[in-house]
């Protein structure tokens, strides 16, 4: 499709549903850190899976779980709920087999960039390092947590403890619980508790910095039947951190369980009737990795690590499926486009990315 026909056919979806028909009021975002397109489109690469180079996991046990000749049933087995679920009632960005690209637009194709380009939608080139310091630059839940309707509405947990500085924890206003940070808002129940003792036994696989993301996962769940936010950011780092440890058994497994978990939380939003029907889920990625022997890494040296993808599912959104369309979205698109799903119009002193229309309109 030519890309005037597609920008048509944007406006047409954009203009279908006017915003006072909006049914969603909650949103919830979930990140993979340093997950591939490849893997989400076309399932466990053959190139890693199979030998022994990258893997240390049982062969016949790893190659019946991930791998099939058919490359539906291939990515269906590696991620169920986004091939079963997202592909039939949301939609899926990113696959550049057929032509949809979503790129990050930071020249850095690292973490805190990207994800500094996702919040606050700023795309900031000062934001050059992970050990930046606390971020100056205001982002979109901060935004939200400063609307009518929505104070003290808004929590982080991430897996990352380096989201204390990319959300400025001083400064934002909402609870960001990270890295192995325990949670602190008050009447803990008696999981979270347990939660937050839990973790310290923990051996520290991924150094002091990175927490497993089954913990994070929990205290997020937990935090949501108990606290009912209005907006909430869960934020992994498996797929990222055994990615650069050269595992890719475990690197398919975090993916695998990262999308178990996004199960999870999906069916407890539409049993939950604060939630249900009334809660968009948006998931995305800060960058992508390189490919052949690169697929370990990802920075502006290693090329193709600035491509992702990203989903959506919800009240308000489209069920278009896996996109098929030519197309190209950026990451600096989406902190407007979250404020856009609770009605509000993010805006900052920076240049920001523009909405993304096409995927309202249910
Ligand atoms: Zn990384």
């Amino acid at each position: 499709m030519k890309k005037s026909l597609v920008l048509l056919f944007l406006i047409a979806l954009s203009q279908a549903v006017p915003a006072q028909k909006r049914k969603s009021d909650k949103l919830v975002i979930i990140t993979l850190d340093g997950y591939r397109w490849k893997e989400l489109f076309r399932g466990a690469d053959s190139a890693y899976l199979f030998g022994s180079e990258f893997t240390s996991q049982d062969s016949a046990g790893r190659l019946k779980k991930y791998w099939d000749k058919d490359i539906n049933k291939r990515r269906k087995k590696l991620m169920p709920f986004f091939w079963n679920t997202i592909a039939k009632e949301g939609a899926i960005f990113g696959n550049r087999d057929l032509g949809n690209y979503v790129n990050v637009k930071n020249r850095y194709w690292f973490s805190y960039p990207g994800y500094n380009e996702m919040f606050t939608g700023y795309p900031d080139t000062l934001v050059n390092s992970n050990n930046y310091p606390p971020n100056p630059n205001i982002n979109v839940l901060e935004f939200i947590n400063k609307q009518p309707g929505y104070e003290q509405q808004v929590a982080a947990f991430t897996s990352w403890n380096a989201f204390n500085r990319i959300l400025n924890k001083e400064r934002c206003g909402f609870p960001v619980t990270a890295g192995y940070a325990n949670l602190t808002t008050p009447n803990l129940t008696e999981t979270q508790k347990l939660l937050n003792e839990q973790q310290h036994y923990l051996p520290k696989i991924f150094g002091g910095a990175e927490r497993p993301d089954a913990v994070t996962f929990f205290m997020a769940k937990e935090y949501l039947k108990n606290s009912h936010p209005k907006v909430l950011q869960l934020s992994f780092i498996d797929t990222d951190a055994f990615g650069h440890q050269g595992k890719y058994d475990f690197y398919l497994d975090a993916a695998h369980y990262n999308d178990a978990m996004i199960a999870d939380i999906w069916k407890y939003i539409q049993s939950d009737p604060f939630y249900k029907d009334q809660t968009t889920l948006f998931i995305a990625v800060d960058h992508g990795r390189g490919d052949d022997k690169t697929w370990r890494n990802h920075s502006a040296a290693v090329p193709h690590s600035d491509e992702i993808w990203f989903a959506v599912i919800g009240p308000d959104t489209k069920p278009l499926g896996e996109i098929k369309t030519q197309g190209q979205l950026f990451q600096y698109q989406y902190a407007k486009t979250w404020a856009g799903f609770l009605g509000f119009d993010f805006t900052s002193k920076n240049p920001i990315g523009e909405k993304i229309e096409g995927i309202l309109g249910r």
